[in-house]
């Protein structure tokens, strides 16, 4: 797939990671020779350069619509004067409070995040580590990598490492190399994972070299990062293809983002074709109030509302779980639609994917049908409210009820 701008690129050149890299759009220059600003854009953007970082490769850029200002990979990617109405905060996640060495957050009881990098092919303009493009905290010399594998290594109850960045994936080949076999040689950790964009806006990095190394490290699992159903090229799907045949399982993390993928068709296209090419919908992200990024984010309730909209209406392997990241490190909080309506002793009323509302049995001692309660029950109900089966006084109302 390849835009006007770059139709007359040899097919080797296009495909080769180095071709890439030589020509990332970096620029606001060669931004405005590809794509047309709207008046005052090209001065935000010179301006929001010296506030965070801007590259974008041209296979990435070349998903643009160009005629559409409001197209959603434009809106991820290229700066916008939407980034300076204020708002979100440079650590939203507050990983900093809980950081025990170099690039190493220990939050949760039994595995650690291990910033490796600050460096990406492409920059997302939403990112929650916008504090390391310009001051980096990542574990990026020997020593800090060391010192961080020393931590590992003092703390048992670790059987969990997640690298991010910034991408792992855009790391010298040597030095990814050299994390996994020091990772590995801490006997009490299981299993690493690596959270990577390169799959989604540089598939030309997942080399040979790199499945080579990936290999012989025990193939990590990937997270990769898709948003947005038109990120799912041929490119991209021969990528995971690869990571898959290495023996790398691969979940997807989503971000929620308005604009781009806040309404349930592109959700259920995106997590339908995610499954195409075998990459499970792990995550979905509330947007993080992040610096330069309050333009994105949208109502808890929108994400839920895509939950409802999706279980039991698509494949479960489809649908992720929806997680609000608490403010002040508090951690991952699941939401889901309810499905659990009420409770009582020896029974619950459930709602399923379609709205009816039922009771169930928690003891087998009563018939489930017998207590169920419909969404047409509820619109006939006149307003009234629908009472939880197996609860003793309302029982007993009934009974006096003329
Ligand atoms: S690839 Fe990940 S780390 Fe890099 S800018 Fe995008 S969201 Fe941030």
């Amino acid at each position: 797939m390849r835009a006007g701008h770059w139709k007359d690129v040899r097919s080797e050149d296009w495909q080769s990671l180095q071709w890439q890299l030589r020509n990332l759009i970096r620029t606001p220059r060669r931004l405005a020779e590809l794509l047309e600003l709207p008046a005052g854009e090209a001065a935000a953007v010179q301006q929001l350069e010296k506030q965070f970082r801007f590259a974008i490769s041209p296979y990435y850029f070349s998903l643009i619509d160009c005629a559409d200002p409001g197209d959603p990979i434009r809106r991820m990617i290229v700066p916008s004067s939407l980034e300076s109405s204020g708002g979100g905060s440079h650590d939203p996640l507050s990983e900093k409070d809980d950081r025990v060495a170099p690039g190493l957050t220990h939050r949760y009881p039994d595995r650690v995040l291990f910033v490796v990098t600050s460096f990406c092919s492409s920059y997302c303009r939403f990112c929650i580590r916008k504090r390391n493009w310009k001051t980096s905290d990542a574990a990026s010399t020997r020593a800090e990598i060391d010192q961080a594998v020393a931590y590992l290594r003092a703390h048992e109850e670790v059987r969990d490492v997640l690298l991010s960045g910034g991408d792992p994936l855009t790391l010298p080949l040597d030095q990814l190399d050299y994390i996994l076999a020091q990772i590995r040689s801490v006997k009490h950790v299981e299993f690493v994972r690596i959270g990577s964009r390169e799959p989604v806006m540089l598939p030309m990095r997942i080399t040979d070299d790199l499945l080579r190394v990936l290999d012989r490290n025990g193939s990590p699992w990937i997270n990769t990062h898709f948003n947005h159903p038109r990120e799912i090229t041929e490119e991209a799907a021969k990528a995971c293809e690869k990571l898959a045949r290495t023996g790398i399982p691969l979940n997807n993390q989503t971000v929620l983002l308005a604009g781009v993928n806040d309404d349930i068709a592109t959700m259920k296209d995106l997590v339908r074709r995610l499954l195409g090419i075998r990459v499970r919908p792990y995550y979905l992200y509330h947007c993080d109030p992040v610096i330069g990024a309050s333009h994105f984010r949208t109502s808890v309730w929108k994400g839920v509302e895509i939950i409802e909209a999706l279980r039991g209406h698509t494949t479960g392997l489809a649908v992720p779980t929806f997680v609000v990241d608490a403010p002040g490190g508090a951690g991952k909080i699941p939401l889901t639609p309810n499905y659990l309506v009420s409770a009582a002793p020896g029974r619950v009323v459930l709602r399923n994917f379609e709205g009816v509302i039922l009771g169930y049995s928690d003891q087998d001692s009563v018939a489930p049908s017998a207590a169920s309660h419909s969404v047409t029950d509820v619109a006939q109900s006149g307003g009234q409210p629908l009472i939880p089966l197996g609860q003793p006084h309302y029982e007993r109302r009934n009974e006096r009820k003329p």
